[in-house]
C-alpha cells in the first residue's frame, strides 16, 4: 500500500502572526527584521516580495526597494506560541508527526484514513481549523513520500492543498529545474546545467551509477529522488531515540572555518557517545538557527549505518554547505544522530578489511579518552593515522 505524507507549511509565518496581532497590517508591504545596524530580513509578505524584497537580504536593500513597507521588529515568543498550536491541532489527526521548523512539518497519514476520511477533505478539514483557531493560512502537499509531498506544498501556496497520487511522482517532477531538488543549490546545479542534465526528468533517465561516478553517494541519492522515490520515514520528534549535541555561540558566527570547526567537535563527540552505548546511526541531522531566530535542521540518510567520526563529519559537513546558501550568520549548530540501529546489525553488509580498521582506531581513541579525558584525542589525530 502506498503512503500518505501530509507536508503542511504554514504561509509567510512571521508576517502572518505579525498580521493576527495586528490586523492593520493586513494588505500591506509587511518586513520582520531588527532593523538595525547590518540585520537581515527574517521575512516579507507577498506585496513587499513583489518589490523585490526576499528573506534573508540586508535590511538597508530590502528598504532601498520597498521605503513605504511596515517594519515588524519581530516577535519570537508569539511566533514559537503559535507553533505550539498549530502542531497541537496537527496532532489529533496522527501521531506521526515530525516538526521541520517553527512553521513547517510532516504528518503520515497513511493508517489515519478510517478516522478522517480520504486525504483530501482531511485537508481541507486541517485547513479550515487552522484558519479559524489561529487565524492563520496553511498550504498542504499530499503524496506518497515526503520529498513530493514537499513540493506539491511549496506548489500550492498560498493557502492551496495539492495532492500528487501515488505511482504520479516522477511525472510531476519532470518539468522541474533540477535546483528543486534538497542539496541542489546553485553550484551543483551550474555543474549539472554544464552536463546537460536542466530537468528532473532528464535527471531520472540517466543511470545511478553515472550520477554515482560523476557527484558521488549524494548523486545516487538524487536519482532517486527524481524518479520519485524517497522512503524515509516521518520520525515524531519525542518517540525518536536519537543521540546529540548542540552548541549556542555567544556571538552570531558566519564564517565557514570556524563553523566546520565546532562542526568537528561536535561530530567527535556524538560519534563517540554512539560507539559507548553501542549504537550506529543511518540519518545524521545538522540543526541551524540563524541570527533571525528561524530554527532549520537538514538531514542526510547515510548509505551505511555508522559510529565513526569521519562519516559523521563528512555528512555533517554536507549539510553545512546547504544551511550557508541562506548567507545568514549562525547562533547555534547542532548535530543529531537519528534511526539508531544496534552496531552489531549490518556488519557483514560492510567491506570487513576497512571495518576491522577503523574500528581498530576507534578502540584505542576511545581507550585513551577514557584515561586521560576526552579531550586527548583530536579528529586531526585520526586523519593523520588514516
Ligand atoms: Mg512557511
Amino acid at each position: 500500500m502506498p503512503r500518505c505524507i501530509f507536508h503542511l507549511d504554514l504561509d509567510v509565518f512571521f508576517v502572518a502572526v505579525e498580521r493576527v496581532l495586528d490586523p492593520s497590517l493586513v494588505g500591506k508591504p509587511v518586513i520582520v527584521s531588527p532593523g538595525t545596524g547590518r540585520s537581515v530580513v527574517a521575512a516579507a509578505s507577498y506585496e513587499a516580495r513583489r518589490f523585490g524584497v526576499r528573506s534573508a537580504m540586508p535590511f538597508a536593500q530590502a528598504q532601498r526597494l520597498c521605503p513605504q513597507a511596515l517594519v515588524c521588529p519581530g516577535n519570537f515568543s508569539a511566533y514559537q506560541k503559535y507553533s505550539r498550536d498549530f502542531f497541537k491541532i496537527l496532532e489529533h489527526y496522527s501521531p506521526d508527526l515530525e516538526p521541520v521548523s517553527l512553521d513547517e512539518g510532516y504528518l503520515d497519514f497513511t493508517q489515519c484514513a478510517a478516522l478522517f476520511g480520504p486525504p483530501l477533505s482531511a485537508a481541507a478539514v486541517i485547513q479550515q481549523r487552522v484558519k479559524d483557531e489561529l487565524g492563520l493560512d496553511v498550504s498542504i502537499g499530499i503524496a506518497a513520500n515526503k520529498l513530493v509531498a514537499k513540493i506539491a506544498s511549496d506548489m500550492s501556496k498560498p493557502a492551496g492543498i495539492l495532492r500528487i497520487l501515488p505511482g504520479r511522482d516522477a511525472a510531476f517532477m519532470a518539468p522541474m529545474p533540477i535546483g528543486r531538488l534538497l542539496g541542489v543549490g546553485p553550484k551543483t546545479e551550474t555543474d549539472m546545467k554544464q552536463l546537460g542534465i536542466k530537468t528532473i526528468g532528464t535527471l531520472a533517465r540517466l543511470s545511478r551509477a553515472d550520477m554515482e561516478s560523476v557527484f558521488g553517494s549524494q548523486g545516487a541519492s538524487w536519482q532517486n529522488w527524481a524518479r520519485g522515490i524517497d522512503p524515509s520515514p516521518v520520525l515524531p520528534r519525542e518517540r525518536a531515540k536519537s543521540i546529540g549535541r548542540e552548541e549556542t555561540f555567544l556571538i552570531d558566527r558566519i564564517d565557514r572555518k570556524e563553523l566546520r570547526g565546532v562542526l568537528q567537535e561536535l561530530a567527535s563527540d556524538v560519534a563517540y557517545r554512539l560507539r559507548g552505548q553501542g549504537f550506529k546511526t543511518r540519518t545524521v541531522c545538522l540543526k541551524v538557527r540563524y541570527a533571525d531566530f528561524s530554527l532549520h535542521t537538514h538531514s542526510r540518510t547515510l548509505a551505511e549505518p555508522t559510529h565513526w567520526d569521519r562519516d559523521i563529519f563528512t555528512a555533517s559537513q554536507e549539510l553545512l554547505e546547504k544551511a550557508l546558501e541562506r548567507r545568514l550568520s549562525i547562533r547555534l549548530l547542532g548535530i543529531s544522530a537519528h534511526n539508531l540501529a544496534d552496531e552489531r546489525v549490518q556488519l557483514d553488509l560492510l567491506d570487513s578489511g576497512q571495518h576491522e580498521r577503523l574500528d581498530r582506531l576507534h578502540t584505542a581513541a576511545d581507550r585513551l579518552r577514557k584515561r586521560y579525558g576526552y579531550e586527548s584525542v583530536a579528529w586531526a589525530g585520526l586523519i593523520r593515522k588514516k
